[in-house]
């Protein structure tokens, strides 16, 4: 039986003139806004004349086999089709910003006009009519190839065959279907070049989406002014002009970004940094409240149970309402339950939200009536807390963009952040709950705050295999966010706090408490921003 169609690109850099005439006619075709692409060419110069030479690429979704898009997508709005092409519906797009985190190609953009995600779908409405792609059609030199690579007849797949043809970012399982005949790396590699704002385009600020004005290009954000005053003055705040100098720095040769299209900055801003914080303090109430039950009868309180599943539900309200408020499509929120893609661990994580929620609903309405569901129940509620506190590393790990989030240690994060923010955040309001009930949430804030304290150094300081997490990682420990990381994440927010409760157990709770809560915000924020102001393309 012949296998299912497969349709792919071929690139041939040996033709390419760089004439843009693809990006113009993908742009006619499917009248795609000013400032977003869904095809470009990249240039890029290297040697120094009179031994210099430009490059082009051109960039584009690569129709991926195992696609992420399609996995991380929580509505079927990215779907791959039996003839291998990946398509999107924007009718269902909710505008999450999921699938451009796990790109790891940076082929997805906002549509400023529909503010739903769109990129390159192989111009799937004119191969249905027995036409090319609108760019290969276009083409003055016969570049792109388009066409069957599971037909051993069509040009594509000779040319495959007998050409040395090399894919992007292989590494990251995601089975590109475009190639490039005579490619240059430092063309393809993004991390080869400066990505700073010194190329065309580099520094187009605006009328790229609605995130540019959270760009890494754009404002800053209010805790980097802050890492920023700590750092007495230093008045650089462009990551990408960091990253652009280390990347110098390793560069054997000079070569350089001439144009390209502007890099789309933080897609996930201060909103979700902010769901993570929301999230793990209705989830980290229950589990300090349960895992008291569990250690010490004498620790059981109806007055703490009522008080925490108040919490948790006001602060699972919260969560949902920054997750709504950073959809493109807010009033779509609702497909993300009605119109499931199961794969999706957001979707995943909204059935475990509404089951967590329905069971703290479950326990809150016992307890007023006073009565206790037993300790059954109790297991279920804190399995749910955990799952709540932990899910979205799950799918972050489906981010497959982003390198940094593909971490072992993200899950075990989550849940110390949780526990730490549920004590610091009973420790605020147990004046009046009894000495022993304070004493255990102070040792378990010690205690758990000490293991995040080695989590995060063993995740910073272990060696890491790809250049992208090192870079992460470098802004961290010693570049942009370095004042933010160790002057209030570590700092103020976990060793002053612990020493703290160690050393003056009476007096410290409402201080240690509240620091606690901040250091594990900012050390959310850090993690859930840096990694995005690397380049993908
Ligand atoms: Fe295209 Fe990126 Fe999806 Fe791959 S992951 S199919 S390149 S949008």
């Amino acid at each position: 039986m012949r296998p299912l169609r497969n349709f792919g690109f071929i690139i041939d850099n040996r033709r390419c003139i760089g004439c843009h005439a693809c990006t113009v006619a993908c742009k006619s075709e499917h009248d795609v806004a000013v400032g977003v692409n869904r095809t470009w060419v990249k240039y890029i110069e290297k040697g120094e004349f009179p031994n210099s030479q430009r490059l082009f690429s051109v960039m584009r979704c690569n129709h991926c086999d195992n696609a992420p898009c399609v996995e991380i997508c929580p509505v079927t709005a990215l779907y791959r089709r039996d003839d291998g092409i990946v398509d999107f519906d924007n009718r269902r797009c909710i505008g999450c910003k999921a699938c451009m985190q796990a790109c790891p190609y940076d082929a997805l953009y906002i549509d400023p006009k529909t503010h739903t995600a769109a990129k390159c779908n192989y111009c799937a409405h004119r191969i249905d009519a027995g036409l090319e792609p609108a760019c290969v059609n276009v083409c003055p030199t016969q570049a792109i190839v388009s066409g069957d690579l599971n037909d051993p007849n069509a040009r594509i797949a000779q040319l495959k065959d007998e050409q040395n043809v090399v894919a992007r970012k292989v590494e990251k399982g995601t089975v590109p279907a475009l190639f490039y005949i005579d490619a240059d790396n430092d063309s393809l590699d993004p991390l080869a070049t400066d990505a700073g704002d010194n190329y065309m385009w580099g520094g187009q600020t605006s009328g790229v989406g609605h995130f540019a004005h959270d760009s890494a290009n754009g404002d800053e954000h209010v805790l980097e002014k802050f890492g920023r005053l700590l750092s007495f003055g230093e008045s650089s705040t462009k990551l990408d002009r960091e990253v652009a100098t280390s990347l110098r720095d390793q560069m054997a040769g000079p070569t350089k970004r001439a144009y390209d299209a502007p890099q789309k900055g933080i897609l996930w801003g201060w909103q979700v940094s902010g769901y993570l914080w929301t999230k793990s303090i209705a989830a980290g109430v229950i589990i300090a409240v349960v895992l008291a039950k569990f250690i010490s009868a004498g620790l059981a309180s109806t007055g703490l149970d009522i008080f925490a599943s108040v919490v948790g539900l006001v602060f699972l309200g919260l969560t949902g309402a920054l997750l709504v408020w950073d959809l493109d499509k807010p009033t779509r929120f609702l497909y993300v339950l009605l119109r499931p893609q199961w794969k999706s661990w957001l979707v995943r994580g909204a059935y475990i939200i509404t089951v967590y929620s329905v069971l703290l609903v479950s326990n809150l309405l016992v307890c007023l009536a006073g009565y206790s569901l037993g300790m059954l129940f109790d297991l279920a509620l804190l399995i749910s807390a955990m799952l709540t506190a932990i899910y979205t590393a799950f799918l972050f790990a489906q981010a497959r963009g982003r390198s940094f989030w593909q971490s072992r240690t993200v899950p075990l994060h989550m849940v110390t952040h949780a526990v730490i923010n549920g004590a610091a955040f009973l420790l605020l309001f147990a004046g009046n709950v009894g000495e022993s009930y304070v004493q255990y949430l102070c040792y378990l804030l010690c205690v758990t705050a000490l293991i995040q304290l080695v989590i995060t150094m063993v995740e910073l300081f272990l060696p890491h295999g790809d250049q992208e997490s090192r870079l992460v990682v470098n802004s961290i420990v010693a570049g942009k966010y370095s004042r933010l990381f160790w002057g209030v994440a570590i700092a103020a927010g976990t060793i002053v706090p612990l020493l703290g409760l160690m050393l003056f157990p009476q007096t410290s709770q409402i201080i240690a408490g509240t620091l606690f809560l901040f250091g594990v915000f900012t050390s959310q924020h850090i993690w859930v921003r840096a990694p995005q102001q690397i380049p993908l393309s």
